[in-house]
């Protein structure tokens, strides 16, 4: 099965709450029921099953393979149990108990990265025009072609995307000071400032 196959390659999301391991149905189901139960709404968010995982496919939730060792069945029942699983006889699928209760429907999720990627655009804009299509770094004029916007603190280092840590910059700029902090940029010599950010 190719798992990045079924959504584009785009990677969604899987949340657990910071007290997931001290939740008394994840105490009760134990660690491999768990184990299981994360890589279950990983396989339903990757392939947007709504939460339900058909009952021949129990076994490849984990890895994608047949999981050999593992006695899935067991596992499904323990979960069951504790209600983290339940089971539709109707259709012979399993389903992640509230699974709607922290993940959209998928019509709805699709709404909401257009929206979110809508609101990406009109953001990029706003900046563009703050910072009067001129890159913040070296001050060269940018065009509609070239402009990027950079977050000024990586993402990776923290940052975030409020457009007080966005800035329009030009390729050159953008890709010298890659995933550095502006002083750390500065420091190396990149930085062609043309006043302090
Ligand atoms: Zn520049």
């Amino acid at each position: 099965m190719n798992t990045l196959a079924a959504n584009g390659g785009a990677v969604t999301w899987v949340k657990l709450d910071s007290h997931v391991a001290f939740h008394p149905k994840v105490m009760m189901a134990g660690l491999p029921a768990f184990g299981w139960w994360c890589a279950a709404i990983a396989h339903c968010r990757r392939y947007r099953t709504d939460g339900r995982i058909p009952a021949s496919e129990v076994g490849i939730v984990w890895c994608g393979i047949d999981s050999g060792s593992l006695d899935v069945h067991a596992i499904v029942e323990q979960l069951i149990g504790v209600g983290l699983l339940e089971y539709s006889v109707s259709s012979g699928h399993y389903i992640i108990h509230d699974y709607f209760d922290v993940y959209p429907a998928p019509a709805a999720d699709d709404g909401r990265r257009r929206r979110d990627a809508e609101r990406k655009r009109v953001d990029r804009l706003a900046v563009l025009e703050r910072d009067c299509w001129a890159c913040a770094y070296c001050g060269v004029r940018l065009t509609a072609n070239n402009a990027h916007v950079d977050h000024k603190i990586p993402l990776s280092r923290g940052g975030d995307s409020d457009p007080d840590n966005l800035v329009a910059s030009c390729k050159s700029c953008n890709l010298s000071k890659g995933a550095k902090t502006p002083y750390e940029w500065w420091q190396e010599g990149g930085c062609k400032l043309r006043g302090g950010l």
